[in-house]
């Protein structure tokens, strides 16, 4: 097994890695200062966003980009560990754009859009024209499982009719979102799994209202994560995405190399708290010794270390496994990877917020911030306990195919021993 990035993945790496060092890094602090003062989106954005482009650092996150889109065409595997370098700061995955969730939304349209919507949607998303958001969560159901969805999407005449109400979009507060997938029921009647349709609805539609923007543990993020309520909003019968009835299943197919990208930006975001956390105990003195020569500090450092690389080897594991065999058949690795990233977050993240004392809870670090998005990670793009469901159902059918062949394996007393054992090994 080869654990090298393929030449054209570190090529990339290493033009991303300057380009953040030269043009992005610089302005973290003016990034903060101006969004604390209410400014979004700011017009450096615009300015880095054209600086990237012309650099062909952008669209590096979909292995089957169109021939005529700008962008790289990188595999899953191929573009890891570059996300890892956007994580590192939050909202730099934008300038090339490579964001959430713009990055699933074209991955999506990429695979069902008609021409016509290509042209609509799909192409200035690819030009980082416009933005989008994914409308799936709902107030009133239990949204981790996608068949609780209740909004209504009814045909009425040449057009789709959609009512219900959505929380916890991420994106519309950005001037330039423009479209909103909607995931909603449209065949009450069909079994749970075939009842649901996206359709493709513009933001200005009329009887779209944002209510509000929520914070996430009282932090206010500019882009927004938001309620949304669609009232009799209607749009044309061609708004449908793909084919009706298959929107669980689309919705499903959208989550695959997303989650990767996730967990590989968070992968950098714990790296980035590690670099702070052992700059913290090198140079912080109580009680006449360095933080850093105190044993518990030097243990969550070494912790830190030893977790992130054990997460990172898995998170590629499961991207490799997309590449080579699909996303289907990467849903288990895909699942536990979701789940030992966003636990990972919060742990590291924790220790070296108490490395730093009280300034940790402060935004005087990017620490409290941080921690704040792995708390999120447990639950968007579905919670800890829905993936480790999927891991033990994955466990637990090994088991049903092997059952009696571990046997061999244990000394039962006769009497132990059922009927099916003893036939087995009788043979
Ligand atoms: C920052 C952020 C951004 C988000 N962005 C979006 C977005 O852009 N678009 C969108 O549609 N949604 C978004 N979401 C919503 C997210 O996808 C949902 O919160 C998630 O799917 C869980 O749904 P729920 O909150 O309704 O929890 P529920 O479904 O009510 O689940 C509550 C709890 O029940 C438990 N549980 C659920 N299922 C099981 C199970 N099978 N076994 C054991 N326990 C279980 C879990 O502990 C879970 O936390 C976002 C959420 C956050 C926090």
């Amino acid at each position: 097994m080869d654990f090298s990035y393929s030449p054209r993945s570190e090529e990339l790496r290493m033009q991303v890695r300057d380009f953040m060092d030269q043009y992005v890094l610089p302005y973290n602090a003016q990034w903060h200062a101006e969004v604390a003062r209410g400014t979004y989106p700011l017009e450096l954005i615009n300015n880095l966003k054209d600086l990237a482009r012309w650099d062909g650092l952008w669209n590096l996150f979909l292995p089957n980009l169109p021939d005529d889109a700008p962008g790289t065409g990188l595999s899953n595997l191929d573009y890891a560990p570059i996300a890892e370098l956007m994580g590192r700061m939050h909202w730099a995955s934008e300038v090339f754009n490579c964001s959430a969730p713009d990055t699933g939304n074209m991955e999506l349209l990429n695979l069902f859009a008609t021409p016509d919507q290509r042209e609509q949607w799909l192409d200035p998303l690819f030009r980082g024209e416009i933005r989008s958001c994914f409308a799936m969560s709902e107030p009133d159901v239990a949204s981790a499982d996608a068949t609780n969805i209740q909004t209504s999407i009814r045909r009425d005449g040449d057009d789709y009719v959609i009512n219900g109400r959505k929380w916890f979009i991420t994106g519309p507060t950005h001037p330039n979102c423009r479209l909103a997938i909607v995931l909603g029921v449209s065949d009450a009647d069909a079994e749970p799994h075939r009842r649901h349709s996206m359709v493709l609805v513009p933001m200005d539609a009329p009887g779209l209202e944002l209510v509000r923007n929520i914070p996430i543990m009282h932090y206010h993020s500019p882009e927004g994560h938001c309620e949304l309520v669609f009232r009799n909003v209607r749009v044309p019968a061609d708004s449908l995405l793909g084919e009706p009835g298959h929107g669980f299943a689309m919705a499903q197919a959208r989550l695959g190399p997303g989650r990767i990208h996730h967990c590989m930006r968070s992968i950098g975001q714990c790296e980035v708290a590690l670099e702070l956390m052992r700059e913290r105990a090198g140079e912080r003195r109580t009680f006449g010794k360095y933080l850093s020569e105190r044993a518990n500090v030097a243990d969550w450092i070494a912790e830190s270390r030893l977790e992130i690389d054990q997460a990172r080897l898995l998170v590629l594991h499961a991207a490799w496994l997309i590449d080579q065999h699909g996303a289907k058949a990467a849903r288990t690795a895909v699942s536990a990877i979701k789940v030992v990233v966003a636990r990972l977050q919060t742990r590291v993240v924790d220790r070296a917020m108490q490395v730093f004392g009280a300034m940790g809870l402060t935004p005087d670090t990017p620490l409290s911030y941080l921690w704040t998005w792995g708390r999120a990670m447990r639950f968007l793009d579905g919670p800890d306990e829905v993936h480790l469901g999927i891991v033990a159902r994955d466990e637990l059918r090994k088991a049903r195919d092997m059952r009696g062949a571990t046997a061999p394996w244990f000394t039962f007393p006769d009497t132990l021993r059922t009927a099916e054992q003893s036939a087995r090994e009788d043979d």
